[in-house]
This record gives C-alpha cells, structure tokens and sequence, in this order.
C-alpha cells in the first residue's frame, strides 16, 4: 500500500469503513445501500428511487466490509506513528454513529488477538518494535495517558477521581491537560493493561459498554521522548488516538432533560471538530475555533502545523442506517 496517497492536503488524511452488515441488519435485510469503486477511493450510495442519481463521495481512502484491520492500519495510522518516532504530533479519530465500527477500528475486539487487533495496539507495537531496532545512542520513554470527554468535563480514566481536569497552555509544554496521570510503559503489554485499566473506568462500566461510550469522547496518548547521548538533542512526539462520541442525532421529540444536555454537548464538539478540520484543510482560513470545544482545545498541537492526522469515518452498509451514513460520509468529505 502506498503511503503518499495524501490528496495534496498536507498532513491530514480522511478515509472511510464501511463494516459488515450485522445480524440485525441482516433480518431487516441481506441488501447494502452501498457500491464500492475498484480503486478504493469513492463510495456511491444507491439512490432509493429509480430516478434519483447515486450519491458519490470522495475519499483518500475506501474500506470496503472485507478489509482487514492490517489493511486499516497500514494506510490509515501507519504514516502518523512513523511521523511520532521522528518527533512530531499525530492524531488518529474515528468518527460515526453508534455501533458504526469505531471501536473496533480503534482498539479491536480483542487488543491481543494479532489478526483482530485494532489501531492503537498495532501503533503500540510498532513504537517498541522501533525503539527495540533503534540506535544505541537513542535512549526512549514511552508514557501512556488516557482521559474521556464526557459533557465537556475531562476525567482521567487512569486516576477516576481526577474527574475535571482542565487545560493549561504555556511556551514550553504548549496546551496540555494539566494534573493527568503519566505511566511509564516498558513494553506491549504493559500499554494493554493500561487501556484496560482506562475501559474499566469509564462512565459507564463493561456491563452497559456501548450505551455509556458512545455518549463521550475517549483519548489515548502515547508520549515518545527520545534523547541522543551522542549530540545531546532529544524529540519528544505525541499520539493521541480519538474514539470520538458516536456522531447519530438524537430523536429531537425524545430528548430530554440530561439526553438532551449530552446530545447538544457532542454535537458542539463533532461540528467544532468539523470546522477546526476543515480551516485546516482549505489552507486559507486565518482563524481556527480550537477553543470552541474541549476536545479540540485539547487537539491543539497535534492537529495542523508538523502534525499528521488522520480522520476515520466509519458507517454502516444497511439501508437501515443510510440517513446516519450519509451525513457520516458528508461529514468526512467536508473535513477534506
Ligand atoms: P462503535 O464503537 O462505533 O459503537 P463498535 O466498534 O463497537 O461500534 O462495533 C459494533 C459491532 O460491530 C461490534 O460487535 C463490532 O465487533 C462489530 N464490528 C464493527 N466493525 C467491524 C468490522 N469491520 N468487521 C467485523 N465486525 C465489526
Ligand atoms: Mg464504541
């Protein structure tokens, strides 16, 4: 697979999912609303009249139902983890409605299944794969940080007490999350125990998993911090991989008293995320509404400038979800 498939758009690259149907998809019924184009770039959904044209999207990259989590990894996340060894920022997001795929993208069903494995665990193995074949004059640490974004609150999912952590901006460190838990990690594994540290302190525990995590944003950061004995220099890059609050609107009858509170939350973040993607991409924006929204705020300086990006989105192929995947891909075309 080739790396430079950037449209010409600098560092941030969009590319799209489609998952397989479901089972209940498949009850509904065995039909997608979706056809792919063999060159892996354009997704068309099928027009639901007979005279109604397809509608057709563009991305950097298609994944068909059929791709391997490898595949993903390679195009989509690859590039940004390689750019973080070299000492830049990087970020990785998935963007969808509910049940979509985006966490299976980000993390996979299992985080130590090499075949299931999602992009975090594969970008883990990559970092101390390379910090292993590194020089010897190089000497690395490797510190792993994990918060959720829940109605524009930020708690440490390392340190659940630490339930509003706030922003801080000064010239040496430029914009962190100050007060968030740092933990050393020597290897793989002990990166995996961490994430399942941080999935076990999450708004809402395993047992309701999917109604509780697609109400916030979860953010993964690996710092890399490389210095060389040799010269005295020394890097330091950051990571941080985005499994953002599902993107489906909430039914405007049905919504009310703190649902309602959580679906205007999301919805002023994904559009700040949106329009903080899209003044980057269009390269003639003079301003950029990081500040509109804690998780962009928190994005600052790993999205634009040196870092690399790439946004994800992930949608369903049933005719069922089309409204939802429709305005999912419009989404990511707009971010282009
Ligand atoms: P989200 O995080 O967007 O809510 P999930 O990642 O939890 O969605 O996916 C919903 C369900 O679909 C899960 O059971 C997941 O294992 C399955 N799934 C998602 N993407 C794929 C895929 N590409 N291949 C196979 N199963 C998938
Ligand atoms: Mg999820």
């Amino acid at each position: 697979m080739e790396e430079n498939e950037d449209s010409g758009l600098g560092n941030i690259k969009v590319v799209c999912r489609f998952r397989p149907l479901n089972q209940k998809e498949k009850e509904i019924s065995m039909q997608t609303c979706v056809d792919f184009s063999p060159d892996k770039r354009t997704v068309h959904v099928r027009a639901q009249s007979e005279s109604a044209e397809p509608l057709k999207f563009n991305f950097d990259y298609v994944f068909d139902p059929s791709s391997h989590q490898s595949s993903v990894y390679d195009v989509a996340a690859k590039p940004v983890v390689e750019s973080v060894m070299q000492g830049f920022n990087g970020t990785v997001f998935a963007y969808g409605q509910t049940s979509s795929g985006k966490t299976f993208t980000m993390s996979g069903p299992d985080f130590t299944d090499q075949d299931l494995m999602g992009i975090i665990p594969r970008m883990v193995g990559t970092v101390f794969d390379q910090i292993a074949m590194s020089e010897e004059y190089l000497e690395f640490q490797v510190k792993v940080s994990y918060c959720e974004i829940y109605m524009e609150k930020i708690k440490d999912l390392l340190e659940p007490s630490k339930n509003n952590l706030k922003i801080h901006e000064d010239r040496i460190r430029g914009v962190y999350i100050s007060g968030i838990s740092e933990r050393y990690a020597n290897d793989d594994q002990e990166v995996y125990d961490l994430m399942a540290l941080g999935l076990d302190n999450r708004e809402v525990g395993y047992t309701n998993m999917n109604a509780g995590s697609s109400r916030s944003h979860s953010i993964f950061i690996i710092t890399i911090s490389q210095s060389n004995t040799k010269d005295f220099s020394s890097k330091v890059g950051k990571l941080y991989l985005v499994d953002l609050a599902g993107s489906e609107k909430v039914g405007k009858t049905g919504a009310e008293g703190k649902r309602l509170e959580e679906a205007k939350n999301i919805n002023k973040s994904l559009t700040t995320l949106g329009q903080v993607i899209s003044a980057l991409t269009d390269g003639k924006s003079t301003h950029v509404p990081y500040r509109d929204s804690k998780l962009t705020r928190v994005l600052q300086d790993s999205l634009g400038g040196n870092s690399k990006t790439t946004l994800i989105v992930t949608c369903s192929p049933s005719p069922y979800n089309e409204s939802e995947t429709v305005s999912t891909l419009r989404f990511g075309i707009r971010a282009k």
